[in-house]
């Protein structure tokens, strides 16, 4: 299934994304807000609303969301203020979220994706700031469901897109988009398998040429890149099948069953939620002033768009390897520090990726969970650059350091890999094969170079694989040339 192919309809689709933000401590209390600890361990008198207490915003909070606002063209509000956003769960007790309603502090900006044959301008409706709530936990006990509130009053941003995506395709792209600038601020994670980040996506079909949008449905618990992308897909097929059918899409909140692969109905409009926001009278609106902003764009890092452009010139590599290796920035990190610790730029691209990418796709895990670090592997791309191992033994050794962790050197040393370049040895094995092969030697002087190859092969295998090709190859010459 692909609707871009799809001749009478077209699909809007608008994403809002939830980013869990890496500060130190919650949103609006002084307590730490790290995730993995035991339940209801991160909690304090405020984030379990308890009457008197007064929430005091973290300034990270600030600094962090103006970052995102910054790296999406948003403008940033001068000033504004915070809401209270009321409703009842057994994770939320204070009964409502702060949160930002009529003064969100960035607006109107965009980004650009790329999808597979074209770029595209996705605009930035909205950046807000809200609290997250706790967890229910509902299969540790058999008779009662549980309630963890570490959670509860951890910092959140909310981007909410323009309705300008149109294709599955291109919500995927946008959303990679959105977990690299993250990434790259160090603002979240990123991680949606883990919840860091989290996607509801609207969705409407309308004829193609239809200017007026139709109604939308919001799909919910998409916990991967994929799955959003199925999703989407999913439900625009289903809107417009019943449309063909003589029917009407209903204004509904889906869920995406990731077992059935299909969207069901958690609730309809009737049922939607009536917040009642208001201004949150415990909080003093946020001003900010000039000096900050400065401060802030000064701490901004260098985006993927720049450092790719950066790394074509610097290192002269294609635009396609730039992209790869600045797609997510701590691979970006890690070819830097292999460039700087080996001094070898095409060494390291082509280590990077062709066998690191391959260990991370095989194993499933992220540059940051990679075993080997920068300086190990610099280790290996010397020894083969000294040429004292073959391009054959750097690929052994490449993947025994995976499996044992020792440095290359003390691994071709063990797996009795290093070349042998000593000259009186390699004089002594190039004349012994010389006077054992004489017809070969008497065509090779009257003129038949090609059987260098054979020489040299003949040399390789007396000594095991173990001599330098290179230096075989001169000593041959000398000898018959
Ligand atoms: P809500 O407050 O109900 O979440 P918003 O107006 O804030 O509604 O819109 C939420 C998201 O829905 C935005 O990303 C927006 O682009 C998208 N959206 C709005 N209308 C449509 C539509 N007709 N089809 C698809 N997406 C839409
Ligand atoms: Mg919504």
């Amino acid at each position: 299934m692909n609707n871009i192919d799809h001749k009478d309809f077209e699909a809007v689709i608008g994403l809002e994304v939830h980013a869990q933000l890496l500060t130190q401590s919650k949103a609006f209390a002084p307590v730490a807000a790290q995730y993995g600890q035991a339940p209801n361990t991160q909690i304090s008198p405020l984030c379990l609303g308890h009457p008197g207490t007064l929430p005091l915003v973290n300034e990270n909070l600030i600094r962090y969301i103006i970052k995102m606002g910054l790296a999406t063209n948003c403008s940033i509000a001068p000033k504004s203020i915070f809401a209270r956003k009321n409703y009842f769960y057994p994770d939320l007790p204070k009964g409502y979220q702060i949160s930002q309603f009529e003064t969100p502090i960035c607006e109107g900006g965009y980004i650009d994706i790329e999808v597979e044959r074209y770029s595209k301008c996705i605009g930035i409706t909205r950046i807000h700031m809200e609290e997250d709530a706790g967890k229910s936990i509902h299969d540790q006990d058999p008779y009662n469901t549980l309630v963890d509130l570490n959670r509860a009053g951890t910092p959140l941003i909310e981007i909410v897109s323009e309705p300008d995506l149109r294709t599955p395709e291109e919500a995927y792209a946008y959303l990679s988009k959105i977990k690299q600038i993250v990434q790259y601020l160090e603002i979240c994670d990123g991680n949606m398998e883990e919840g860091s980040l989290r996607c509801d996506a609207n969705v409407s079909v309308r004829p193609r040429g239809s200017k007026k949008f139709g109604t939308r449905t919001e799909l919910k618990n998409m916990n991967s890149f994929r799955n959003v992308e199925k999703a989407i897909d999913f439900e625009i097929y289903r809107q417009i099948e019943l449309i063909e059918a003589g029917g009407k899409v209903v204004q509904q909140t889906l869920l995406w069953d990731t077992i059935k692969m299909e969207t069901r109905i958690m609730r309809s409009k009737e049922e939607a939620h009536d917040y009642r926001y208001f201004p949150e009278p415990d909080l003093p609106p946020i001003i900010v002033t000039k000096e900050l902003l400065d401060s802030i764009k000064e701490e901004l890092p260098e985006l993927a768009h720049i450092r790719q452009q950066r790394f074509v010139e610097q290192y002269h590599l294609s635009v396609i390897d730039a992209i790869t290796l600045t797609e997510n920035r701590y691979l970006a990190d890690f070819f830097e520090e292999l460039v700087s610790k080996s001094g070898q730029v095409k060494a390291s691209v082509s280590l990077v990726l062709s066998d690191v990418l391959r260990v991370l796709n095989e194993q499933s895990i992220t540059i940051q969970d990679f075993p080997l670090s920068a300086t190990r592997l610099a280790e290996l791309l010397d020894l083969r650059a000294s040429d004292k191992v073959s391009s054959t033994a750097k690929q052994t050794i490449f993947n025994a350091m995976l499996e044992q962790g020792c440095s290359a050197q003390e691994l071709a040393e063990k797996l009795n890999l290093l070349q042998v370049s000593d000259s009186n040895y390699m004089d002594d094995l190039v004349k012994q094969v010389i006077e054992a092969n004489p017809d070969e030697a008497a065509r090779y002087k009257e003129g038949k170079k090609q059987l260098m190859g054979f020489f040299v092969g003949q040399v390789m295998k007396a000594s095991k694989g173990k001599a330098n090709p290179k230096m075989a190859n001169e000593l041959v010459r000398k000898y018959l040339d």
